[in-house]
């Protein structure tokens, strides 16, 4: 049946990409239907219960500065919160929180079930409906037709998944969730280039079995720290700890053992695993050298007894699955609750879409999540409100946004897809981003927020509370830079213990915040009647100690852009400059560019070696 209304977007898939793409089309005032397996796993964390930590943090930043739902959610769900590299700059700290996953998933349903223009439909997407070249809707495998002007696909590990434990194997999308094969047929037809990748986990072991007692306990901070711009602390479940083990001789020789029952070494599985994130098969492999690996107990919840061992994934046989955890220390006796297994699964590669994520085969569809070739809910949730949101404006007859590189996160994740594809599980990493210090988790809002307003998707709540919270950086700067101490102020007296040199002159307390002794808690102490809100705090004393390099960093983007319509000459050699990659080289050779501009849009040519490019011209002239 052709069901009665017609939507703006339908999304195919309710996980990590899926939700935030159906939020951010309905967010804009479009009519949205999210088609999703089933409602119970909306928002389900296939892996591991952590949202956050290192590249993956900035872009749940990014996300809930769009007013996304993962921060949100994990605020809702966080049962320890921990802010990683606090000591280094702070364009690397990163929060990653541990999640109560039924908690998570509670609160993302709560939100996709207040959207306005959001409706949810339980059903499996069998087919595409697609006229010419351009997606009509989506057919069900009830037989229903929805139809919309735009679709978007988010998948997952579902299309053709296939489960490994051991030699054994079955179609699956995810432990007990089946797969999408009529729907991964149907994308073969298409003119889409499909391959194959892989990923793992590990099996969950009942706390009642475990002996903590010898593990090193690892608590959250304090204070609390929250992962929304508009979270509170107060919103936080109870807290808990984790716990750290380690793997030991012994149990790197029940895995060796167990190599000629595995899939990954008997050649069973061909797609390509996570680097990053390897299986602990893949770690006693590669790094032959080392006796002992560092796990992470992780609780998966507040009303269970399950725990997460962080560090062990692997398909290898149960038998041995069960040896391996019994050798590690404070589990010999535990009591495995889901085995562990990889799964493979078709992606798409990424260069065959644009940069609004649309596909460049098929008008109105548009990809997102782990099917483009990405790893992890951060990359998948990203892509989705990309995706959504641009969905959104195709069936408003608007053109595409999306961010560049130097604006977001976001940017670098889908500009390096796009362009150099990805031939295994692409994760984010603050070293793929070359403006590190314009792209903090501190100031995803300052970034993003106001052009998300812009383009209808920020709520007036989200937006009174971002203004105030301008207005009240704004207020604090003039405060700090029009108040003078004098050397021998009451003021000056106060500081003088901190200072290395006393003050010789005046200096004003935006002078003195840029002196790596004084804190913004330090000047702070000096107005004790004067609050102010912490995560203003944080933007000045960030702002006045890194402004320099900030300042530094944005003549660069600005000059790189001025060069645009920079000539390459036709004689220009590549093979001289030193820092181009091989491979950089041969493409630029091939392609031969005649201007930077158009050399930066070749595939895989980064904007750093656009700036070699540029200084080398330099010196030429
Ligand atoms: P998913 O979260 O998989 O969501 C896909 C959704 O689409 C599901 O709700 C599904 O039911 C629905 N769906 C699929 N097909 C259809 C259809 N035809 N019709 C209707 N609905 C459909 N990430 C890491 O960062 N590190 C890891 O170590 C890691 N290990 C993993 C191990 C396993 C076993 C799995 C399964 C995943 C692992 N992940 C890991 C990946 C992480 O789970 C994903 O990156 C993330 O969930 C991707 O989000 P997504 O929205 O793209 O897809």
């Amino acid at each position: 049946m052709d069901y009665p209304k017609q939507y703006g977007v339908i999304v195919i898939g309710g996980g990590h990409a899926g939700t935030e793409a159906a939020l951010a089309s309905a967010r804009m005032g479009v009519a949205t239907l999210l088609l999703t397996h089933n409602i119970e796993t909306l928002g389900q964390m296939s892996c591991n219960p952590a949202i956050g930590g290192i590249g993956k943090s900035h872009l749940v930043k990014e996300i809930d500065a769009l007013d996304g739902a993962m921060a949100r959610a994990t605020d809702k769900g966080g049962i320890q919160f921990r802010i990683l590299n606090s000591r280094k700059g702070p364009a690397v700290r990163a929060t990653r929180a541990q999640a109560d996953r039924i908690l998570y998933k509670a609160a993302v349903r709560a939100i996709l079930e207040n959207q306005p223009n959001l409706d949810i439909f339980q059903q499996s997407a069998d087919d595409l409906l697609i006229v010419g070249e351009q997606v009509k809707g989506v057919l069900t495998n009830m037989g229903v037709r929805f139809y919309s002007q735009s679709v978007v696909l988010t998948a997952g590990t579902f299309l053709g998944g296939k489960i490994h434990i051991g030699l054994d194997n079955h179609s699956g999308g995810r432990a007990g969730d089946p797969p999408s094969i009529a729907l991964a047929d149907r994308l073969r037809e298409l003119p889409f280039n499909v391959d194959r990748l892989k990923t793992g986990t590990p099996p969950r072991i009942d706390a009642k079995t475990v002996d903590f007692s010898v593990m090193t306990e690892q608590p959250g901070d304090a204070p609390l720290p929250v992962m929304s711009y508009m979270g509170k602390v107060e919103e936080h479940p109870r807290q808990i700890s984790c716990y750290i083990t380690h793997t030991n001789e012994r149990t790197h020789d029940i895995i060796r053992g167990g190599l000629d029952r595995s899939p990954m070494y008997t050649g069973v599985i061909e797609g390509i695993g996570p680097r990053y994130c390897p299986s602990i098969e893949d770690k006693i492999h590669r790094f032959a050298e080392k006796n002992s690996h560092q796990i992470f107990i992780e609780p998966e919840g507040l009303t269970t007894h399950e725990l997460y061992p962080n560090g062990i994934s692997t398909s290898l046989p149960f038998d041995v699955q069960l040896d391996l955890v019994h050798s590690i220390r404070g589990m010999e006796q535990a009591h495995i609750l889901r085995p562990g297994y990889a799964i493979e699964y078709d992606y798409f590669d990424p260069r065959d879409l644009r940069h609004s994520l649309e596909t460049k085969f098929i008008q109105g569809l548009f990809f997102a999540g782990q099917i483009n070739g990405t790893t992890g809910y951060e990359e998948a949730g990203a892509q989705g409100l990309l995706a959504g949101l641009n969905a959104a404006r195709r069936a408003q007859d608007k053109e595409a946004w999306y961010p560049r590189r130097d604006e977001a996160y976001i940017g670098v994740l889908v500009d390096d897809l796009i362009s150099m594809g990805t031939t295994e599980p692409y994760r984010m990493f603050t070293s793929r981003a070359e403006h590190r210090l314009l792209l903090r988790e501190d100031n995803a809002d300052r970034r993003l927020t106001e052009k998300g307003r812009e383009l209808g998707l920020i709520s007036d709540e989200r937006w009174q509370a971002f203004s105030e919270k301008l207005e009240a950086i704004e207020r604090e700067e003039q405060r700090i830079s029009g108040t003078w101490v004098l050397p021998d102020s009451a003021m000056a007296k106060q500081l003088n213990p901190k200072l290395e040199r006393a003050l010789s002159h005046e200096y004003s307390l935006k002078d003195l915040l840029r002196r790596p002794e004084l804190t913004y808690k330090d000047i702070a102490a000096l107005t004790p009647e004067l609050v102010v809100d912490a995560a203003v705090a944080e933007q000045i004393e960030v702002v006045a100690k890194y402004e320099g390099y900030i300042t530094r960093q944005q003549d660069e983007i600005e000059r790189v852009r001025r060069s645009e319509n920079t000539a390459l000459p036709a004689d220009f050699d590549y093979e001289v400059i030193s820092g181009l990659s091989n491979e950089i080289k041969s493409k630029l050779k091939q392609i031969q560019p005649q201007t930077l501009g158009q050399a930066s849009r070749v595939p895989g040519v980064t904007p750093a070696a656009i700036s070699l490019l540029l200084v080398h011209l330099k010196k030429r002239s």
